[in-house]
This record gives C-alpha cells, sequence and structure tokens, in this order.
C-alpha cells in the first residue's frame, strides 16, 4: 500500500518521491516547510463534523483503496446530496500545480470507492493566505492518473533510484532531502 502523499510528490520532484516511498524520510531534515505543514495539518488529523448551509464537512477522513492500493488521509471532505469534494489543506502562497491535482485524484478513487458518490472536483486550501484552488476532474485525467501511478509502480518494483529524476537545482533549496540527495552531482 502507498501513501497519497508520497505517491503524489511525484508530480513535483520524481526523486523526493522515490526518497519517501522507500522509507528514507529518516533521512529528512527538519525544516521552516515542514513545520508549518504539520501545524496546519495538526487540526486536519483529528475526525470531527460540521454543518455549513448547504454540505457538511468532515476533517480527518482515512483512505483506503485496495484495487490501486493507495491510503492516506483526506484533510476535509464537503458531503454534497449526490457528491463528495476533497478539500487539501497546504502552506505558502496560492499556485496551481499538477501534483495538487494528482494527489486529490488519488483521495477520489478512494472516496468514490468507499463512499459509492461521484466525484467531481477537488480543492487546494492555502490556509495561510485564506485562498482556494479548484480543480475539475475528467475521465481522460483520471486515466492519466492510473497510468502515472502504474509507472511509479514499475519503477519502484525495479527499484532503481535513478529512474526517479531530479528536478531543476533552483527549486531544492528548501527541499528537506537536499543534503542526502545532493542534486549538484550527477
Ligand atoms: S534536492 Fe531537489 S532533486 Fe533532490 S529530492 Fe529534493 S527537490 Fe528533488
Amino acid at each position: 500500500m502507498l501513501p497519497i502523499a508520497f505517491v503524489a510528490e511525484y508530480l513535483y520532484c520524481q526523486r523526493s518521491s522515490f526518497y519517501y516511498l522507500s522509507g528514507a524520510e529518516n533521512g529528512e531534515e527538519e525544516n521552516p516547510y515542514i513545520q508549518s505543514g504539520r501545524a496546519i495539518h495538526s487540526n486536519t488529523d483529528i475526525k470531527g463534523s460540521r454543518y455549513r448551509d448547504q454540505f457538511k464537512e468532515v476533517t480527518g477522513v482515512r483512505l483506503v483503496n485496495y484495487h490501486y492500493g493507495l491510503v492516506g488521509k483526506a484533510d476535509l471532505v464537503r458531503e454534497l446530496e449526490d457528491e463528495l469534494i476533497p478539500v487539501e489543506y497546504k502552506s505558502g502562497q496560492l499556485k496551481r500545480a499538477e501534483n495538487h491535482r494528482f494527489q486529490l485524484i488519488l483521495q477520489s478513487f478512494c472516496l468514490r470507492d468507499q463512499f459509492c458518490k461521484q466525484i467531481r472536483k477537488g480543492v487546494v486550501y492555502f490556509y495561510e493566505v485564506n485562498e482556494c484552488c479548484e480543480y475539475e476532474f475528467s475521465s481522460k485525467e483520471f486515466k492519466k492518473a492510473e497510468e502515472t501511478l502504474m509507472e511509479i509502480r514499475e519503477k519502484l518494483s525495479i527499484g532503481n533510484i535513478s529512474l526517479f529524476g531530479k528536478i531543476s537545482q533552483q527549486s531544492c533549496v528548501h527541499c528537506s532531502f537536499y543534503n542526502i540527495c545532493m542534486p549538484y552531482l550527477e
């Protein structure tokens, strides 16, 4: 079973996804970004619910999907009559990112099968700036996510770190794996 958040990392940096998925997070260094993320998620880790005008919101929803081999947690799920909307909390400034979309789609695979409801979109909520990014999902995107998941599993089964590409060094300076990754080396 693969943790959804670690799989989704693959669309940000394949190498850091490999470190997480292969259990190398012990080599991860504590930094302000990790601390900020942990502080934000301390509120959403606890299961609870509240009612809004037109929907119910549930926090800390445990996720599992045996077909895809995924486990994880949705920070918050909005329950509408015939639809669920996963909401992921992030730190930092508002931005659109393919790894965020991928994470929401993987969460949707679990929610869809666990609760037998449709998932048409997901939301990333940027807690510090109180702004949201919405992602609409199409069947094409669900298919693409399945293919990416298969690609990751295939690479993991080979187990060769060089199959997991690094990103540009400019984006590496704040990475908690910087010292074990040494992105400046070929
Ligand atoms: S240092 Fe850069 S290449 Fe290495 S894991 Fe971190 S983000 Fe990826």
